[in-house]
């Protein structure tokens, strides 16, 4: 049956791909991929040999069509990003959105993603959690979008660049307070770092402003209103009711 896969790549070392990935790379008739030239390498090292077909932002939608003219065909097709897994901050969703409204197989060939990776290190609670992606640039949109996160109990996974990395922290602080974050930086590569602790205490520290960058936030805690005061704390509690 003519299928889309959609297909996992390493977010940075070359070895983070699955067996089925090569195998499923290898078999299909063509991978779409963002930048080509990106995917060459994957695929040199691998010794794959499959046409590659650019997929991205611009031409998600007449792409569409030419994929559905691929799979009645039946030829099979793989979508593949940069980094790590397609539809993920990256292009795909109208594709695989439309092709299931026609009912065309669509699956998954899971593997490496830098949200996961930098959920499961942060240690900041992995459930639940909402991931944000990027945040929109201006500081009006940055506010609208975090207020909504403000009292509620969520993770929060934002990825970011790294010249931006700092003015978001700060962003960050002034919206949702002080909270706990852990900040990873290049994941799986060479530099890889990991920044954990509370914003104010990351924003004192010099932040590389080269590579990638995922930042996990704490979810509100009752602790983000805590009252440090004793005498503050009896005095809000005998204003409450309590005795
Ligand atoms: N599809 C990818 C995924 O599954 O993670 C994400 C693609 S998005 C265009 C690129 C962003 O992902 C970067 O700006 C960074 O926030 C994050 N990212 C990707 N690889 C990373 C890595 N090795 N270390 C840290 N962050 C990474």
């Amino acid at each position: 049956k003519p299928t889309l896969y959609i297909v996992s790549t390493p977010i940075g070392s070359l070895k983070d791909i699955t067996l089925r990935a090569i195998e499923v790379l290898k078999s299909v008739d063509i991978i779409l991929c963002e930048d080509t030239r990106v995917t060459s390498k994957l695929l040199d090292a691998y010794d794959i040999h499959v046409p590659l077909k650019s997929y991205q932002k611009f031409n998600e939608r007449s792409m569409v069509l030419q994929v559905i003219e691929y799979l009645d065909n039946k030829m099979s097709v793989a979508l593949v990003s940069d980094a790590g897994t397609p539809l993920i901050s990256d292009p795909g969703f109208i594709l695989v959105d439309e092709l299931i409204g026609k009912n065309y197989n669509v699956v998954s060939i899971p593997g490496a993603s830098a949200l996961l990776s930098a959920l499961v290190t942060s240690g900041i609670l992995t459930q639940p959690f909402t991931f944000i992606g990027f945040l929109p640039r201006k500081l009006g949109e940055i506010n609208k979008v975090l207020k909504d996160y403000v009292s509620r109990k969520e993770s929060l996974i934002i990825y970011e660049s790294p010249n931006r990395v700092q003015k978001t922290l700060s962003y960050m602080l002034d919206i949702l307070g002080n909270r706990r974050v852990s900040v990873a930086r290049e994941l799986t590569k060479k530099f890889e770092t990991y920044y954990r602790g509370y914003i104010k205490d990351i924003l004192e520290t010099t932040l590389d402003t080269r590579g990638e960058y995922v930042i996990v936030v704490e979810g509100s805690t009752t602790s983000d209103v805590k009252i440090e005061d004793p005498v503050e704390l009896v005095l809000s509690y005998m204003k409450q009711g309590y005795d």
